[in-house]
C-alpha cells in the first residue's frame, strides 16, 4: 500500500490546503468544476469518518473574475482590495458547493499576529475545535486586507502547517497543480524524478532543485517544504497531491494508483 494512502486512512483529522493553482484555469479565472469536485471529496472523507478543515488560497484569483477591470493592477492596495472582494465570491462558492451535501461553512481569516499571541492563538483553537465538533467546515485564508509585510505570514502553506498544530490534526494535505516535490521542477525538466516519500527533510533539500512557481501560486514548492517541516516538528505528516486531478483524494484513499509526495520520518502510525 502506497504511504499516502496508509497515513489518509489512519488519519481523523486532516487539514486540506488549496493551492491558487488548483483553483485557477490557463485564463486566469476560477475554476468551478474542481471546486465542486473538491466539495464532493470533502463530503466523502466527512462519511468516512473524517474532520475536516480547509485552507484555500484563490481570492484574488476570484477577485479577477469579479471585477476584472483591475486584473493589472500591480500596487498592493489594488491587490489586497482584489483579494477582499474575491473571498467573498470564494466562499460563495464553498458555501454553495458544500450545502449540497448539507455541510455548513464558517469562514475564518487569520495573520501571523494571531499566531503569535497567546490569547488570540487560544482563541483560534478554540473556535476552529467548536466549529467541528459541530459538523462545521471551517474555511481559513489569509486576511490579506491587514496583512502588511510584517504581519504576513505569506503564504497558505504555512497558515496551514500553523492551522494543523493548532488543533492537532492527524495529517495535512497540499493541493497544489503537480503530482508532489520533486528533485528538480517538472515543468522545466522532463526528467525530474517524484520523491515519494520524504525521511529526512534537511538532507533532501540540499539535493533537489528548487524551480519557478506556477503562474498564480504564491508560495512555490518551498513554502510546502517548509509546511510540511513546521507540521512534522509535532509529528504532523503531510501530503503534497495533484488537485487538478479529479476525485484525487478518493483515489489515494481507495489506493488506486497515485502519485504523491509523503513527508514522514516520525512514528506517524502510532497513536492512531
Ligand atoms: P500553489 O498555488 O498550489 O501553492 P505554487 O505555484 O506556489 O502552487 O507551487 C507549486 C509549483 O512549484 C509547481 O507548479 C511547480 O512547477 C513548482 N516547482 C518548482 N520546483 C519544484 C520541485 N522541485 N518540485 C515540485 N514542484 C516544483
Amino acid at each position: 500500500m502506497e504511504k499516502s494512502t496508509e497515513l489518509l486512512r489512519v488519519s481523523k483529522k486532516i487539514v486540506i490546503k488549496i493551492g491558487s493553482s488548483v483553483l485557477s484555469n490557463e485564463k486566469g479565472s476560477v475554476n468551478r468544476d474542481t471546486l465542486k469536485n473538491i466539495a464532493d471529496q470533502v463530503r466523502y472523507l466527512r462519511e468516512s469518518g473524517k474532520q475536516v478543515i480547509i485552507v484555500s488560497s484563490g481570492a484574488g484569483i476570484c477577485g479577477v473574475g469579479a471585477i476584472n477591470k483591475w486584473d493589472r493592477r500591480g500596487d498592493i492596495n489594488y491587490k489586497q482590495a482584489l483579494c477582499a472582494i474575491g473571498q467573498v465570491e470564494l466562499m460563495q462558492a464553498y458555501k454553495e458547493y458544500l450545502k449540497a451535501h448539507g455541510i455548513i461553512v464558517a469562514q475564518m481569516l487569520l495573520t501571523a499576529e494571531d499566531f503569535r499571541d497567546c490569547n488570540r492563538n487560544l482563541n483560534i483553537r478554540n473556535t476552529l475545535f467548536t466549529l467541528v465538533d459541530e459538523g462545521v467546515v471551517p474555511i481559513i485564508n489569509e486576511n490579506d486586507s491587514v496583512s502588511v509585510d510584517e504581519i504576513k505570514i505569506g503564504d497558505n502553506d504555512m497558515l496551514a502547517a500553523y492551522a494543523a498544530v493548532l488543533w492537532n490534526a492527524d495529517l495535512l494535505i497540499l493541493l497544489s497543480d503537480i503530482d508532489g516535490l520533486y528533485d528538480k521542477s517538472p515543468k522545466e525538466h522532463d526528467n525530474a524524478r517524484l520523491i515519494r516519500e520524504v525521511y529526512d527533510l534537511d538532507t533532501l533539500v540540499d539535493s533537489i532543485e528548487i524551480g519557478e512557481k506556477s503562474a498564480f501560486g504564491t508560495g512555490g514548492i518551498m513554502t510546502k517544504i517548509s509546511a510540511a517541516k513546521e507540521a512534522g516538528k509535532h509529528n504532523i505528516p503531510t501530503i503534497i497531491l495533484n488537485g487538478r486531478i479529479q476525485d484525487i483524494l478518493l483515489n489515494v484513499a481507495n489506493d488506486c494508483e497515485t502519485n504523491a509526495t509523503a513527508f514522514l520520518g516520525f512514528d506517524i502510525m502510532s497513536g492512531r
